[in-house]
């Protein structure tokens, strides 16, 4: 057996003036992706081990990911989408392709509106027609007509934050395995739910996801008759598309079809049920009222670490990074931030300028410099500052970012010189930081990552400005097709009879 794979993944904010482009991206190509040792539990790393494991030959093509961020550049995209169908071309003159099994996001756009994963897998299944086509994708991912129509079976993240990537990659290639063993055909029911959820409503350690996740994966249990993947695919709220909506796919073999398409129907309908109960977890206020609370918790009632989320400048959410609302507010507060017992953490900024001046100054030294509104320039200024460089890194992590930690007065920040997000738990450490030694830290995240949520004795959510904005109904959109849910609170829904 022949299997291609390989996966283009981004999940691109449209709020976000940044243009995502080559530097932003790391690619892997052929024997590199193959061996899997820089993205080893992304999904395509599941997928690759999978097939290997059932002794298929495998054809690495080209996986290009980048961390959420503004829309892909046009060229960028056309050029990696050209070089994965010449790949796809190239396996088909060596031999017969007996499978297709891509590691994709779902909510990757380039510029000028385009669809990506439907327009790249359409023309991937134009040069591979007939044979099974898998995917694996993102929780948040937006299912478009054409992707439908592209792929045949589809699994999704079950969990937020993402912790199962590699596990859904497993479950992706298993079902084009159990395809090309059995010789069934693949089909996929699709139910579109006119609703749009912010983020950091949707942890699946919560209701009303974890029991909608406890029944896709009782669908799946072994059993006759069972259906190969249930998924819940919540869109992307912080894109202006006509396509966003929450939709339920169910994968089943085709003699299957009609119990996926009523599985589809069961689940979409309850997800609709529910849908008031998709709500913050965790305390959240605007961001004066968050930053208060913070200082309460830490001075009045001596909690640490006490975490604040900037979320509405996400940068793994696809934010710009550069907002300084919250910044800006505690600039204002100063005299409270200088009383606390330690230094308050901010992690932090995507500023290259002021990464690339705290390198050329030097450890120790201390600058003028300016933080944020680089890029989002409609919620971020630039912050003049006077800091000391306590420490740089050059090159970090996979996307090669420099880091610096300044600190100015009772502050510290961390920066980054690319788009890297902070949610990685290894950033803080790389600077010599333990964020569990700080007793408030604010990080530009929404949810917090496990790493973060160990360690916090209170977690706060300031709802600030952004291109993350956590307010869905203070979002102007243009493109998503009303009525949708909350936009249109009063608005009646019912699933269709059949699926598509
Ligand atoms: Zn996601």
């Amino acid at each position: 057996m022949r299997i291609l794979t390989g996966g283009f993944s981004h999940e691109s904010n449209s709020l976000n003036p940044i243009i995502t482009g080559e530097d932003d991206f790391v690619v892997l190509r052929g024997g590199e992706l193959a061996e899997q040792a820089v993205f080893s539990r992304h999904s395509s790393a599941g997928i690759i081990a999978t097939l290997k494991k059932a002794g298929a030959e495998v054809i690495p093509t080209v996986l290009a990911r980048a961390v959420p961020n503004g829309v892909v550049s046009a060229p960028f995209y056309q050029k990696i989408k050209a070089e994965l169908l010449d790949r796809a071309r190239e396996a088909l003159e060596r031999g017969p392709v007996d499978g297709v099994c891509l590691a994709l996001h779902g909510s990757m756009k380039v510029e000028g509106g385009l669809c990506a994963e439907g327009d790249l897998c359409g023309a991937l299944r134009k040069i591979l027609p007939g044979i099974p086509f898998t995917a694996a994708l993102d929780m948040h991912a937006t299912i478009t007509p054409e992707l439908l129509r592209a792929v045949d079976a589809f699994a999704g993240y079950k969990t937020a934050p993402h912790t199962d990537s590699y596990e859904t990659g497993e479950l992706a290639a298993g079902m084009l395995l159990q395809a090309l063993d059995t010789g069934k055909k693949l089909y996929t029911a699709a139910q579109h739910v006119p609703m749009m959820i912010a983020g950091e409503k949707s942890e699946t350690a919560a209701e009303p996801m974890r029991s909608l996740i406890a029944a896709c994966k009782a669908l799946e249990k072994p059993a006759p008759g069972r259906m190969l993947a249930a998924s819940l695919l919540l869109g992307f709220p912080w894109a202006d598309c006509e396509y966003n909506a929450v939709t339920v796919l169910v994968s089943a073999f085709w003699e299957d079809k009609d119990r996926a398409d009523q599985e589809a129907r069961n689940l979409a309908e309850e997800l609709w049920r529910r849908r008031g109960e998709f709500r913050f977890r965790t305390e959240y206020y605007r961001s004066k009222e968050a930053l208060a609370a913070a200082y309460a918790a830490v001075m009045e009632k001596g909690e640490r670490p006490v975490f604040v989320s900037d979320s509405g400048d996400n940068p793994t959410g696809g934010a710009a990074g550069d907002a300084t609302e919250f910044l800006e507010e505690i600039l204002a507060t100063m005299d409270q931030a200088d009383r606390l017992p330690g230094p308050l953490l901010y992690s932090g900024f995507y500023d290259a300028p002021a990464a690339a001046a705290c390198a050329g100054a030097g450890e120790g030294a201390e600058i003028d410099i300016t933080l944020g509104g680089n890029w989002d320039t409609l919620n971020g200024r630039k912050i003049p500052l006077r800091v000391r460089v306590k420490k740089i890194v050059p090159d970090f992590g996979p996307y090669h970012s420099a880091l610096a930690l300044v600190s100015y007065r009772n502050i510290l920040i961390s920066i980054t010189s690319k788009h890297i997000g902070f949610g990685d738990g290894d950033l803080l450490p790389a600077l010599g930081v333990n964020a569990a030694d700080h007793c408030l830290v604010v990080v530009k995240l929404g949810y917090l990552e496990p790493c973060f949520r160990s360690i916090a004795a209170r977690a706060i959510m300031a709802t600030s400005r952004g291109c993350t904005n956590e307010l869905l109904e203070t979002i102007p959109y243009r493109k998503v097709k009303r009525p949708i849910y909350p936009l249109d609170p009063g608005m009646d829904w019912r699933p269709r009879q059949r699926s598509g």
